[in-house]
């Protein structure tokens, strides 16, 4: 890593509207200033919506990590302009949303502030999370844990498929989705 760089790892799901396009969208977005030099894309997956209200879209996500010389709070403030720009819908905690994106890790920061958690207090359950980030970093830890175990330990880890690009339809689910852990 450059001096005046910080690793961090970004998580980014959606489950309302044209999916796959708001992601694509928001890799670009998020990785456009030049404070912020993407490292890795994980793979999309897609999954069951988790908590909130019943009846939501499956959720697409995916895993960035990055090099940032932006602070922690910097970077946040930049996710939720991305957010922004994509027309997330805020009213329903949990509820359908066409972009989240949570910071997962910022080098080995750790804090309490509910403003800016980290690391994020709900990756390590998240298989949504844990699974897209150990297909780029598989020697990755949370909490001195492989996160590759941590994903198959994860309750929603079952409800878990590669997305093929097929399927992306308003939540019907994924007839051809592609499932070879
Ligand atoms: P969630 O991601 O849990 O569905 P939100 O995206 O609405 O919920 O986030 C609510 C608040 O969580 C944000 O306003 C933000 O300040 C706070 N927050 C705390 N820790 C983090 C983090 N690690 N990444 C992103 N947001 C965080
Ligand atoms: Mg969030």
């Amino acid at each position: 890593m450059n001096s005046g760089y910080t690793k961090a790892v970004l998580a980014l799901g959606s489950n309302l509207g044209e999916r796959n396009d708001t992601l694509s969208g928001a890799v670009a977005d998020l990785v456009d200033p030049p404070e912020v030099r993407l490292l890795a894309v994980s793979p999309v997956v897609q999954t069951k919506a988790v908590g909130g209200p019943p009846n939501q879209p499956d959720f697409l996500n995916m895993v960035l990590t990055v090099e940032t010389s932006l602070t922690p709070r910097e970077l946040l403030a930049h996710c939720q302009a991305v957010e922004n720009k994509h027309h997330r819908v805020r009213e329903v905690r949990w509820g359908p949303r066409t972009l989240d994106v949570d910071i997962i890790t910022y080098g080995d920061l750790r804090s309490d502030d509910p403003v800016l958690t980290l690391p994020h207090p709900r990756a390590a359950s998240r298989a949504f999370v844990l699974y897209p980030w150990s297909l780029i970093e598989p020697a990755a830890t949370l909490g001195g844990e492989r996160i590759s175990s941590l994903a198959a330990s994860a309750a929603d880890f079952d409800d878990l498929a590669l997305f093929d690009g097929f399927g992306d339809f308003d939540g019907v689910s994924t007839a051809g989705a592609v499932d070879e852990r």
